[in-house]
């Protein structure tokens, strides 16, 4: 019964909303499609992806980080080519009037549509394929021409009736890293090769938000774009796709539920591009992509602005744009990855369970600490010394004393908690005086148990996360 992906979403989906890691956005309004609310689990997962994430980058010496507004002047989006280019191909069915992805209706029947084809091209390739094309909600064959709809979501933000400039949230926080590329390193710590990360939230106006997690309109991105020269550009941009991959591995993620894929049509500046796939319980999806973007961006950024984005290098004595690599991941999907490739439905004993085999370093809660009873003043009183000792050591601890021990283990699991510690009799040392100090430490995978000494439960657990 392990991890089985038909209904895969279905159950995550559900599980999530159960035990609060994730709800539909306005849910008590009928929701409000393209967006969720983060549960006070999920909070804590995301927290654990962004944690990781940033250690990660932490890691290299070069890389600082930048938290840019969300908002920013209009011409931001002028200068980037969003305004003018950032679109996917809608198609609505004549029928129900459901709003549909061409290059995906396309895809379905296995026809490859880039999502960057134009109006022209990718309404062709529709007509060839239409006879074959049916609603995903109504299953008619009947739709209208293949139009781009722009992503780039809209705002009234600071403006007032004599104002004509447009106003957006951002579709990416990239552009926020490149128009500040010049303060950062102006402010001196910095000499190329560097890089500039930044987390945060990122809308799109998505034509068919879809997949829980995957497809949102407000999300959250992890993005890092690495500043160098171009002749360094190529070697660091593999260097990156493999540390990138690397960084999945090493996070417990299932290996052969990752690949990278280059992409078979480049945007017109870029110079190599791949995604990092995970393969989600629809199919395969993009999870991050590694850009080699040339030097656009900040070209474009120069030439909107006036302002001069070059860089002096004081060794070689050349003056250049620097080139970038972007690596760019998103924290939903992460975390809707992570969800998935956790969930399994296993037999323990006697009875089922769903369990979520989540990699301690992402888990919500590292242990959870229960006294056996809890009408029993002096188990209560020992097990909150432990749980106290363990709060301050690890901060992801929970206490848990609702319902009997077995009821405590199923909902841990369910959350996926690696640790479930019980103080009982024996730790009191009233009839095994031997075992006095020691507690159950219980393994969420095998569901083993074993006695531990309290003064070595951090050290066991350091030793495992
Ligand atoms: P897709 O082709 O799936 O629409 P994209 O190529 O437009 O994705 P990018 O612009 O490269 O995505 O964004 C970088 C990352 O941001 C993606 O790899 C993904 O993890 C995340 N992301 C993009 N769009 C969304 C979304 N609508 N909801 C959740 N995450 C997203």
């Amino acid at each position: 019964m392990e991890n089985q992906s038909e209904n895969l979403t279905e159950k995550v989906v559900n599980l999530a909303k159960r035990r609060g890691f994730v709800f539909a956005g306005s849910e008590i309004y009928g929701g409000f499609a393209g967006t969720y609310d983060w549960g006070p689990l999920g909070v804590a997962l995301k927290n654990n992806v962004i944690k990781a994430w940033t250690d990660a980058m932490q890691d290299h010496t070069n890389i600082v980080f930048l938290d840019s507004s969300i908002f920013t002047s209009g011409k931001v989006w002028e200068a980037s080519g969003h305004v003018s280019g950032f679109s996917d191909p809608l198609v609505i069915c004549n029928s129900c009037h459901e709003k549909v992805r061409a290059d995906h209706l396309l895809e379905g029947i296995g026809v490859t549509a880039d999502e960057k084809l134009s109006e022209e091209a990718i309404n062709a390739l529709f007509d060839e394929n239409r006879s074959k094309l049916k609603c995903p909600k109504c299953g008619a064959n009947d739709f209208g021409q293949v139009r781009a709809k722009n992503l780039l979501a809209t705002s009234n933000l600071g403006m007032f009736e004599s104002d004509d400039a447009q106003v957006y949230l951002r579709g990416e926080t990239a552009q926020g890293i490149f128009i500040n590329y010049k303060n950062v390193l102006d402010s001196g710590f910095n000499s190329i090769p560097f890089g500039i990360a930044q987390i945060g939230k990122a809308f799109r106006n998505e034509i068919s938000p879809r997949q829980f997690l995957f497809r949102k309109r407000e999300f959250e991105q992890m993005e890092m774009q690495y500043f160098l020269k171009e002749s360094e550009a190529m070697e660091a941009y593999e260097s990156w796709k493999n540390e990138r991959l690397n960084y999945y591995y090493k996070l417990g993620i299932k290996k052969d539920k990752l690949r990278l894929k280059p992409h078979e049509n480049l945007v017109f500046y870029a110079k190599a591009a791949c995604d990092i796939e995970y393969e989600y319980p629809f199919g395969w999806g993009e999870l991050e992509g590694i850009h080699y973007r040339g030097n656009y961006d900040l070209s474009q950024h120069q030439k909107f602005s006036g302002v001069d984005m070059s860089y002096y290098d004081e060794e070689t004595k050349e003056r250049y744009i620097p080139h970038v690599i972007e690596t760019s991941v998103g924290v939903d999907r992460t975390v809707f990855m992570a969800l998935c490739d956790a969930y399994t439905e296993d037999t323990l004993g006697e009875s089922t369970r769903i369990v979520l085999k989540l990699p301690p370093k992402l888990a919500p809660v590292i242990c959870a600490v229960s006294p056996l009873l809890k009408n029993k003043p002096d188990l209560v009183v020992k097990a909150q010394e432990v749980f106290r000792v363990l709060k301050k050591e690890f901060g992801r601890v929970m206490w848990d004393d609702n319902g009997n021990i077995g009821k405590r283990y199923r909902r841990q699991d369910e959350i996926g908690t690696p640790w479930c510690i019980v103080i009982d009799f024996d730790t009191l040392g009233e009839e095994h005086p031997e075992l006095k100090d020691t507690v159950t430490v219980r393994n969420r995978d095998t569901g083993n148990q074993e006695r531990v000494a309290i003064t070595d439960l951090i050290s066991k657990i350091k030793e495992n996360l």
